[in-house]
Formats: C-alpha cells, sequence, structure tokens
C-alpha cells in the first residue's frame, strides 16, 4: 500500500495540517502502469513553459483534478470560513489584484476561474489545490502589516499553480513507491528519474524522504516565491514586502522548526535572502 498523499502547496511548505488524505493503492499503480495508463508521459520530461524548466510529471493537473476536487469540498465541510466579510473581501481584493497582474506575464489565463475561501483558524499559513482553489487562513492574515504582503502569500500560492508543483510532488512520490515496490525504477528515459532512481536504489525510504523528496519540495517553495514576487511585481504591489515578511515569519517561527535539512521548508531567513538577491537581479527594487 502506498503512503497517503496530501494535496495542497502551502505558503511555508510544509504538508498542508488537516487536509483529507488521498491515496493511490499498489494495485491501482501496478495495474495503470501494466495498461499504460497511470504513466502516459513517461517517455520524458516535459519543459514548462512559464518557468522554462524541464518536469517530471507523471501527471498533469487534469488528472489529479478529481481528486482535488474532493480534498477541497471535504477541507471547506470540515474548516469554518471566516464570517468577517471585511477580511474575505480584502483578501479577495487583493487576489484580484494579484491574478491580473500574474495574468499580464502570461503564466495564467485571464479568463481562469479561481475558487479563494478565508478560514477561520489560527493557522499561519495559505495554500492551493489543483483546480485553482486557493485557502487562505485568518492567522496569517493576523501576521500580515498590509496588503502588499497578502499579495506575496497570494502570489506565491499562485507560483505553485503555474509551476505545477502539486502534480511534480505527487509524480516523484508515486515513482518513488513505484520503485520500492519494484525493486528498480529503471523505466524512465528522463535524466531526472534516472537520478531518482539510483538515489532510491541506494537509499531506501527514510533517505528517500530526506534525500529527494524534501529537497525538491524546498526548491518548489523557491521557485513559488520568485514567482509570487514577479506577479506583485506586475499588480503594482511593493514586492519588498515579501522580504518583510519572510523576516515575520521567522520571528514568528523561531524554535519551533526542524533542520532545514529534514524539513520540507527552506528555512524562513534563508528565504528572505532568496527574495532579497532576486528583486536587486531583477531591478524590481534595490534593497
Ligand atoms: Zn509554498
Amino acid at each position: 500500500m502506498s503512503e497517503p498523499f496530501t494535496l495542497g502547496e502551502t505558503f511555508d511548505g510544509a504538508l498542508l495540517a488537516n487536509a483529507p488524505r488521498v491515496r493511490l493503492s499498489r494495485r491501482g499503480i501496478i495495474m495503470g502502469l501494466a495498461s499504460g495508463s497511470v504513466f502516459p508521459f513517461l517517455t520524458g520530461c516535459s519543459t514548462n513553459l512559464a518557468t522554462g524548466e524541464s518536469q517530471f510529471l507523471l501527471f498533469g493537473d487534469d488528472q489529479i483534478a478529481g481528486m482535488a476536487a474532493t480534498a477541497w469540498s471535504d477541507m471547506k465541510a470540515q474548516t469554518p470560513q471566516t464570517s468577517n466579510t471585511q477580511l474575505k473581501n480584502r483578501v479577495l481584493n487583493v487576489w484580484d489584484r494579484t491574478i491580473k497582474g500574474a495574468a499580464k506575464t502570461g503564466h495564467v489565463n485571464p479568463n481562469d476561474q479561481w475558487d479563494v475561501a478565508v478560514f477561520d483558524t489560527d493557522d499561519v499559513n495559505a495554500f492551493v489545490m489543483p483546480g485553482n482553489r486557493v485557502g487562505v487562513y485568518r492567522g496569517i492574515t493576523e501576521l500580515t502589516e498590509n496588503d502588499d504582503q497578502i499579495s506575496s502569500v497570494l502570489g506565491h500560492e499562485t507560483g505553485h499553480v503555474v509551476g505545477k508543483h502539486a502534480a511534480e510532488r505527487m509524480s516523484v512520490s508515486t515513482a518513488a513507491q513505484v520503485g520500492l515496490m519494484a525493486g528498480q525504477i529503471a523505466v524512465a528515459s528522463s535524466e531526472e528519474l534516472s537520478k531518482y532512481g539510483t538515489a532510491i536504489g541506494a537509499l531506501g525510504g527514510a533517505a528517500l524522504q530526506f534525500g529527494v523528496i524534501l529537497p525538491y519540495s524546498r526548491k518548489h517553495e523557491l521557485q513559488a516565491d520568485k514567482l509570487g514576487v514577479d506577479y506583485m511585481h506586475q499588480a503594482g504591489y511593493d514586492v519588498k514586502q515579501s522580504v518583510r515578511l519572510w523576516e515575520l515569519m521567522d520571528a514568528q517561527s523561531k524554535g519551533q522548526r526542524p533542520p532545514e535539512f529534514m524539513s520540507t521548508h527552506p528555512d524562513p531567513a534563508r528565504r528572505a535572502d532568496e527574495l532579497r538577491t532576486y528583486i536587486n537581479a531583477r531591478g524590481y527594487a534595490l534593497i
């Protein structure tokens, strides 16, 4: 039996807490492998047109959208949404401006429909699920000091969608599990999967988690941070506030974090540094 998989790419990079879990059964994966239906894209990597990077994708967003629809409706059924209409409208207004900024880059279609919910919990986080579903927790809105920082959160979540991070994370996890089950993963012609295959063969389960899956998640977080800043810039928000937000996140989470190598999160101070470097390099501002 494969591990349950949590759908939802978060702001801080942690696995989404309290999210409904989806499970691909071992039998389902093996039968799908045999029929070719689980791995229709196994012959190689695809290039993400927005990021320009080669990605290992066994699934497209459309293939996991059904699971995400269930997870999202379960989430909405289980977690109360805010009754504070002022807060909800504020988030929706910032969302509207941020997504229009993202559309200016050509990374998202301006006609796409999005479902944005503000959940009434203390979690200092936000998340996005495949199918353009964005969740923001009241807790993170209370940490933020201005709309620019809220835009930074929403831009980051948009970045996860543009980067197809959910599909890639699920693809890598599934490939890893199939590799462990079958004892080999040499089915791939792609350089990336071969690399994982070697790592998986040499290391096994726990090391797979530390050596392959966690660094992968951290890479996605940093990419989403940078895409988010691009969208903020296009929307006319102050991109420097993304750095300030990560300084606030750092102060807020001091002493509660595992070492970076054991975590899906890049260290908040590192995220602030990487954003500062990126913002300077792009010429958005000098900080
Ligand atoms: Zn994230």
